[in-house]
């Protein structure tokens, strides 16, 4: 747990502070969320908001949807090579420990639910599964269907569900979690129908066969590490969990 002195100074974090603290992190992990970046650097997601704005405006950084990636700046570039500069150097010393006729073995993480192909590939067709299992809506083609324009959706709604989209199933959460949970990844393809009104016919079909799914295939349960949420490049928020515990819950009453 930080001190009161420690969380005083991240709360007094200047704004050329907190730069050199987004480009660190853009430079470690090639793109930063906003969540991520309020979190670290303890302010609101407004201010986080702001200051990618003002880093877009000096050219450092562009902004995605939720977040932001390098720039071509040459600042930028030159920083890249520096970071890719002091990786060749670990990696040299890491060579240096090798020795002729050593074995070395270099593998991805181990969950149940993604087994090893060869090498450093994994299999992720889990989360096709359970995709398949609920992750979508039907949809009356017939001509009669109504135009998803006079659907009134409030923004916040709106948004929330967006966000919970931009998961791209990269497993990161479950490579994290030290139970190999895929609550966060679940979590996001319920969130971003159940927000919406055209998720709502088939919600509880959907939450049991995806939940009941994943069971399947062998993920573990959340125990609320949070970790998921720090390691997602998309910044999945762990309330995508909570959603999709109360679907569940609201599934099983019906
Ligand atoms: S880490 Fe984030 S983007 Fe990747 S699968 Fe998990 S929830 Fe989706």
């Amino acid at each position: 747990m930080q001190s009161k002195k420690a969380m005083g100074s991240l709360m007094s974090k200047t704004f050329a502070q907190r730069k050199a603290v987004i480009l660190d992190l853009l430079m470690e992990e090639s793109s930063v969320s906003v969540s991520e970046l309020a979190k670290r650097l303890n302010v609101t997601v407004v201010t986080a908001r702001a200051d990618l704005a003002a880093l877009e405006e000096e050219g450092l950084l562009v902004r995605t949807h939720g977040g932001a990636v390098p720039s071509q700046h040459p600042k930028v570039m030159k920083r890249m090579q520096a970071e890719k500069g002091v990786k060749g150097a670990i990696a040299k010393a890491a060579a240096a420990m090798i020795k002729d006729g050593d074995t070395i073995y270099i593998e991805p993480w181990r969950a149940k639910a993604f087994p090893v192909i060869k090498d450093l590939i994994v299999d992720r067709t889990a989360f096709d599964r359970i995709q398949q299992a609920g992750g979508f809506i039907s949809v009356n083609t017939s001509g009669n269907t109504q135009d998803a324009n006079n659907i009134l959706i409030s923004k916040h709604a709106a948004d929330s569900a967006m966000d919970a989209a931009t998961c791209i199933g990269c497993g990161a959460c479950v490579a994290t979690c030290k139970n190999s949970s895929a609550m966060l990844f679940v979590g996001a393809k319920v969130s971003q129908y159940a927000l919406l009104p055209q998720g709502q016919i088939e919600a509880a079909d959907r939450v049991r066969n995806m939940v009941a799914q994943m069971d399947l295939e062998g993920f573990g349960n959340c125990t609320n590490t949070g970790a998921c949420e720090v390691e997602c490049p998309k910044g999945i928020s762990l309330e995508t969990i909570a959603r999709m515990n109360r679907e569940l819950m609201k599934a099983n009453v019906k």
